[in-house]
Order: C-alpha cells, then structure tokens, then sequence
C-alpha cells in the first residue's frame, strides 16, 4: 500500500483516534458547562474505527493514539485496545486520558497492549481542580495516576494546560509533583477551539513565562528530543528521571514537521487541528462497508490538501468553532 505522503511532502505517521465526544469532566478550556453531545448513530461504532486505524497502519501509521471525549467512559475501551495494540506494523498505541477511571482500567489496560499514557494534571488544590473540571475529583485523579504506575506503565507524562488567574502559579508544586513520582510533564498553551463561555485572552500564559517561572527554581537543560509530538522538551539538570515538554501552538509553531491526522468521534478526518476542511469518512465507510478501495482514493486525495499551517493568533480569538472534546486534542 502506498505510504501516507501529505500534498507538502510531510509523511504522515500518527493517527489520534476520538473514540467518543463524551466526558465526564467539562474543563473551562475543553467545554461549556451545558454540552450536547452526538447521538449514538453519529458516532463512529468501534468497528469503523479500527477499520480506519488498519488502513492507516498498513500504509505506514506507526502511533496510535486514543483520545476524546474521555477515552475510558466509552463502553468496549478495553478490548478496542487489544485489538488496535495487535496491528501488524503499529509501533505504540497510547492514551490521552484524564484519569478518573484509571484506578479501574489500569492493569486492564496494560494487560491489552497500551503502551502509553499521557494523563491530564491541572492544578494539585482539590478545589481549583473541581472549579477547572466543574465535575471531577482531584483525589480519584490521583489515585489513578497511582493506579497507572503500579500496572507497570512507563513514560507517564502529565498535561497541564496554564491559566493565568487559575493555575499558573503552581507550575513550581506541579514540577515538584512530576519530580516526586518520576514523570514526565508538558505545559500547553490553551488554544482556542470552541466558544467556552470565557474570554481565554485574559488568562492566557505562554510558554515562556512558564519556563521562566520553572527556570527560576531549576536548572533547565536544552534538548534535542521530542516524542513525535509537537513538545518542546527541557531536562532538569538534578532530576533526570523528569522531562518538561512545552506544546506552544501559540508562540512557537510546529506545523512544519506535522506527521499527524486525526479522526472525531463522529468519522471525519480533520486534516489540521486549526482548520475546518476535512474529510467525511462515516460516510464513505458506511457507502462501502466492504471495499476498502474508494476508502484509500479518499483519504490519499484529502492528504493532498492538508494545510501548511494552522492559523491560531496569539490573542486567543475562536477561529474553529469545533470543541476539543470533538477533535481529541
Ligand atoms: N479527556 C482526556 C484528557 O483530558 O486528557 C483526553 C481528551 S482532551 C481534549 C486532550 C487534551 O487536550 C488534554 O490534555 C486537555 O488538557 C487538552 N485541551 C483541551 N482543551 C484545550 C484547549 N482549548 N487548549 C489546549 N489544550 C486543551
Ligand atoms: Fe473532558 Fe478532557 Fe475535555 Fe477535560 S479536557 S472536558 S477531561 S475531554
């Protein structure tokens, strides 16, 4: 099958998958507090999804990633895992989650095949963490994390997306937090997807200001290494065990190297995070539920018109009226 080359000559080989658009968090930056969410019919079934995620790995997808919504309240995650870890030439599938179910999935999880998780840490005070989530427990996230680490998962890295006025002044306790527990941490510019009821302008902290806040307590080393995301990573000159990444769609573009696509929860191939063209493939799957064929020409015609760059402006105005949740981040 023929490689996944972009119409810029990027190769393509990183698929965020949206398993569902449901969550049980509304975090101030991802939702409004009143969601609709799609109906089931909309929604692409598992089924679809793998079929997806097989023809991209065959034409040469290394890495998988589950995201949403969150990924563990869609029923059937488990075994939807064992079988995207068992592709034949998939390198890594992981996990994007905000860890509320983890304390259950874990060692589920690991046992499937999951590889990786990167899980979402705001703030480590219980109330700012229900005041940023509106509906979620800092304690159960925490004991996921635990959860996480004691099924054997390695490579844990933490998300921590910094607001001013809400979370940026315990980027030092969130340091020390991945320090103490040996584990990665990516700082994220809040981008601005999805009309959420405030003014992100307002509370927007660049990265960096949270290096310099970070720098001032800690060596930071330079380095060259990246995850196949688009963070930026520090070291820490004491603490090696601890990488700090910073995603900076705001001040420091990265769509010249973009190697990735992603599909919604509801089947269409969004073909950048900051624009709206995109392919319909619920459609196209369910008009060929048997021939793959008309599939491939579809995806290898729409990679052609992958933008060259997101358009995101530093003020923080909605441009894509799309919400995270949808989009998987
Ligand atoms: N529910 C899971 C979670 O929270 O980790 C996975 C989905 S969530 C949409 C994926 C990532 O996107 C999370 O790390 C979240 O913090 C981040 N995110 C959500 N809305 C964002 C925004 N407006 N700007 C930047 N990051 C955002
Ligand atoms: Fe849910 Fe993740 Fe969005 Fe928070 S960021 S509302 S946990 S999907």
């Amino acid at each position: 099958m023929s490689p996944w080359i972009d119409g810029q000559g990027r190769k393509i080989d990183y698929l965020r998958l949206s398993v569902t658009d449901r969550c049980d968090f509304r975090c101030v930056y991802c939702m409004a507090e009143n969601m609709r969410f799609l109906p089931r019919q909309q929604v692409l079934t598992l089924e679809e999804i793998e079929r997806v995620a097989r023809l991209f790995v065959a034409g040469g997808v290394r890495k998988l990633r589950l995201t949403g919504g969150e990924p563990l309240v869609r029923p059937g995650i488990v075994g939807h895992c064992e079988r995207l870890a068992a592709l034949p030439g998939l390198r890594e599938l992981c996990m994007t989650s905000n860890g509320s179910q983890l304390g259950r999935y874990a060692r589920d999880l690991r046992a499937a095949g999951l590889a990786r998780l990167n899980i979402s840490l705001d703030t480590l005070d219980a109330q700012r963490f229900q005041a940023i989530t509106r509906t979620g427990r800092l304690d159960q996230v925490l004991r996921g994390i635990d959860a996480a680490q004691a099924a054997g998962f390695a490579g844990i890295k933490l998300n921590c997306v910094v607001m001013k006025g809400r979370n940026a002044d315990e980027v030092p306790a969130l340091v020390d937090y991945a320090i103490a527990h040996e584990l990665d941490i990516s700082f994220i510019e809040e981008m601005p997807l999805g009309q959420v009821g405030r003014d992100r302008e307002e509370s927007f902290c660049s990265s960096d200001e949270v290096r310099a806040l970070i720098a001032e307590r800690h060596e930071l080393l330079d380095s060259a290494e990246h995850s196949g995301g688009p963070a930026r990573y520090v070291r820490l000159a004491q603490h090696p065990r601890t990488r700090i990444g910073f995603i900076s769609p705001h001040s420091h573009n990265f769509c010249a190297t973009c190697n990735r696509l992603r599909l919604t929860a509801e089947g269409r191939l969004l073909l950048c995070l900051g624009h709206e063209n995109s392919l319909d493939l619920r459609g196209l799957l369910r008009r060929h539920p048997l021939h793959d064929g008309p599939i491939l020409d579809a995806l290898h015609a729409a990679l052609q018109r992958k933008p060259a760059r997101h358009e995101f402006s530093a003020g923080g105005e909605v441009q894509v009226l799309r919400f995270m949740n949808l989009s998987g981040g």
